[in-house]
């Protein structure tokens, strides 16, 4: 059975990273999270009828010393960059995120989904569709606008990701 490391990783300010996690590993809406919370989770998950083990590291970015971060970022195989469309700053806080994990990779092509997260909260929008498609496209990744709440497009975030790490 392949077991595959996901890591959930997004500005510190609340976008949703532990909802998103918890609604996809345990089916659970959770209203709030300890933001220092730092934990990973194992989910069985069937793709393109294959069955494969995601183990899944839901990041707080409270980590102290660089070399953590570093860590966690040469043992992932997949990321998911979590903003919040209610926030442009949390979006613009994933350029640097990704810099980094390409280097640490030393992949330019390494398997990452851009996730845009609290779709049900159209009426605060900042961030257009648009706009977070464009910036996907240049990392050539796609994009997924989620939300936790109502666990809208959560499992397909997961899969994506899954068929990038399988087809490398
Ligand atoms: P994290 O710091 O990125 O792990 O963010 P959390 O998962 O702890 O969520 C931060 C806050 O955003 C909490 O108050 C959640 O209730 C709220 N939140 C998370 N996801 C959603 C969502 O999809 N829709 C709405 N409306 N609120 C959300
Ligand atoms: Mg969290």
């Amino acid at each position: 059975q392949r077991e595959y490391h996901i890591v959930v990783l997004g500005s510190v300010g609340g976008v949703g990273k532990s909802c998103l996690t918890a609604q996809f590993v345990q089916n659970v809406w959770i209203e709030s999270y300890d933001p220092t919370i730092e934990d990973s989770y194992r989910k069985l998950m069937e793709v393109d009828g294959r069955q494969v083990v995601l183990e899944i590291l839901d990041t707080a970015g409270t980590e102290q010393f660089t070399a953590m971060r570093e860590l966690y970022m040469k043992s992932g195989q997949g990321f998911l960059l979590v903003f919040s469309i209610t926030s442009m700053s949390s979006l613009h806080e994933l350029a640097e995120l990704r810099d980094q994990i390409i280097r640490i990779k030393d992949d330019p092509r390494v398997p990452l989904v851009l996730v845009g997260n609290k779709s049900d909260l159209e009426e605060d929008r900042a961030v257009s569709r648009a706009r977070a498609f464009a910036v996907s496209q240049g990392w050539g990744s796609p994009y997924y606008e989620t939300s936790a709440r109502r666990r809208a497009n959560v499992d397909e975030v997961f899969k994506d990701l899954c068929r990038q790490i399988i087809r490398r």
